[in-house]
């Protein structure tokens, strides 16, 4: 069978998408079975352009792709990035923390996470089961310049310029992969007889056929939610931001240290996230705009950077996006599938919406549908893991704000309502109570957040797992934890002597490619 697969839409969703099924389907149509992939772009509706910060996940898909590492940095400004920092979350202190990607030492061996409950409290969680967050602290990379692409001493993901990420694989996605575009509006859907559709006609008439469409219209969501009309779920009663201010700053200088973390400091009634690329940072502030006006929302974020030495902030203008929180209530029905942000979107607090459309797009890649008839079938699957998947991402969001000793405002304060807390959410944090999430925390084969991430979020907030719960350490135990925690200080004091810093490492991939 002949399948074209049709793609509206050419933002990040609409061009990973792309680039990973015809990546694995392209290049391996037979006479039986061809897949043929068009983009369709609006000249007359923006890409979002923001999303700047990625998932160690990201490596992979780029490998797989066809990308080279060196090619991807140099190409969209990226660097490194290793953890998330998180701010004054606890307390509106300026006190900080860390959840990285590295797991903590030991991980699926032995729960760290309990031991540390149990015996050395007084030390912050992440820098006794982690070196991560220490390199993080001197903007070091995870990596040596000699080590193979994507290869890593500390997992890693990237910031990178989005506008230039979309260009790069759109040339790569043509000119390497077979991937047709075309710019056209869509106007019209014809529906088949069995309500599919059949084709999408653009504003110059034009007709474009196919077997599977693809919505990646972003908030237009012209497929999904205008043709379909499937019902948009907010969850704006659980995570109340839905506006942001996003600015491009640039450095104070040529030298100024690049972070390989993102930062989110929490303000008041949101956070601002932080994410240093090559030559500029982005940066804004996320807010609920039931609880702050966005002149104040503006205050706080001109504030922020003007209390930054290494950023030049004069004449930085911002850019206002408006959204609901949440998703919609199917994303696969009849022979159409919703991808990024016409699936749903929620505050970028952990960088889920990329990772979101890579995993939803290596799904679909891999079980591309071989005829009409499996595709009732890979729909009902498709749903029931997405609609798990933002469960799990609207929980983890959550915690961060239900964990907060924060009670200057009422946004904070309402966060902690038990009414705003998701049941599920609720009741993993009963559990946790008596013992530290672990590796069997989930039944999901493919879980988006491990428990790793969740003890990082839990310890780092202050959580309690109670002490009179945890077992005794034994003889076993207390060697390998030993062995471990020297491990980590002994790697970590290695690492501090061996890593470059980010802006030595990246300044040397922009000089061998010429663009220094
Ligand atoms: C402030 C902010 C910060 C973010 N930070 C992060 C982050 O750090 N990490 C992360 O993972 N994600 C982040 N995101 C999310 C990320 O930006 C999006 O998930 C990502 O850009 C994907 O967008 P998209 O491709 O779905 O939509 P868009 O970029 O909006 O693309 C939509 C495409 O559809 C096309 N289109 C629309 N209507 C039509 C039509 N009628 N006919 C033809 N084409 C049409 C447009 O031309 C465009 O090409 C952030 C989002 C925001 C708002």
């Amino acid at each position: 069978m002949k399948t074209r697969v049709v793609i509206v839409g050419g933002g990040t969703a609409g061009w990973l998408t792309a680039g990973i099924i015809a990546a694995k389907h392209c290049s391996q149509s037979t006479e039986t079975q061809q897949t043929e992939i068009t983009l369709v772009e609006s000249p007359d509706v923006k890409n979002l352009g923001v999303g700047e910060g990625t998932w160690p996940t990201m490596r992979d898909t780029l490998r797989q792709i066809g990308i080279s590492e060196r090619q991807f940095l140099s190409c969209c400004d990226a660097s490194f990035k290793q953890a998330s920092k998180f701010v004054g979350w606890s307390n509106g202190k300026n006190e900080h923390y860390y959840h990285p990607f590295t797991a903590p030492s030991g991980y699926g061996s032995i729960s760290l996470a309990e031991h540390w409950s149990a015996t050395a409290k007084d030390i912050d969680f992440e820098r006794w089961v982690c070196a991560q967050g220490t390199i993080c602290e001197q903007y070091l990379t995870p990596k040596l310049p000699q080590m193979p692409e994507y290869a890593f001493s500390l997992n890693y993901g990237y910031h990178l310029n989005a506008g230039k990420f979309v260009q790069m694989l759109h040339q790569h996605c043509v000119e390497k992969l077979g991937v047709k575009y075309i710019q056209g509006h869509v106007e019209q859907v014809i529906p088949a007889e069995n309500d599919d559709i059949s084709a999408i006609v653009l504003s110059n008439g034009e007709q474009i056929a196919g077997e599977l469409f693809i919505d990646c219209s972003g908030f237009a969501a012209i497929l999904m939610g205008k043709h379909y009309q499937i019902p948009f779920k907010s969850k704006q009663h659980i995570l109340f931001n839905d506006t942001a201010l996003a600015a491009q700053v640039e450095y104070a200088d040529n030298d100024t240290p690049i972070a390989s973390c993102t930062v989110a400091t929490a303000q008041d009634s949101g956070w601002i996230w932080d994410i240093a690329l090559q030559n500029r940072r982005g940066i804004g502030h996320v807010f609920s705009s039931d609880f702050t006006s966005s002149e104040k929302a503006e205050e706080a974020l001109q504030n922020y950077l003007k209390n930054d030495p290494y950023l030049d902030a004069q004449n930085v203008t911002t850019r206002t996006i408006k959204f609901t929180p949440g998703h919609r209530e199917t994303f696969w029905h009849k022979n159409c599938v919703a991808i990024g942000v016409s699936a749903g979107f929620v505050e970028p607090l952990e960088a889920t919406a990329l990772v979101l459309i890579e995993k939803s797009a290596e799904w679909l890649s891999q079980q591309l549908p071989r005829e009409r008839s499996a595709m009732t079938v890979l729909a009902k699957r498709f749903n029931e893991l997405t609609l798990e998947r933002w469960q799990e991402i609207i929980d983890f969001l959550k915690l961060h704000y239900i964990l907060s000793n924060r009670q200057d405002s009422n946004y904070w304060l309402e966060h902690q309502q038990a009414d705003s807390i998701p049941e599920s959410l609720q009741e993993a944090l009963m559990l946790w109570r008596t013992q530290a999430p672990g590796v069997y925390e989930t039944n999901q084969r493919f879980e988006l957040f491990s428990s790793a991430s969740k003890q990082y979020v839990l310890y780092g907030m202050g959580f309690n797992t109670e002490q009179k719960y945890l077992a005794q350490t034994n003889q076993n135990e207390a060697a390998l934890i030993k062995r471990l925690r020297n491990d980590i200080l002994h790697s970590t004091e290695k690492m501090l002597s061996a890593l470059p810093t980010n802006r030595q490492f990246l300044n040397r991939i922009l000089e061998s490619s010429g663009r220094s």
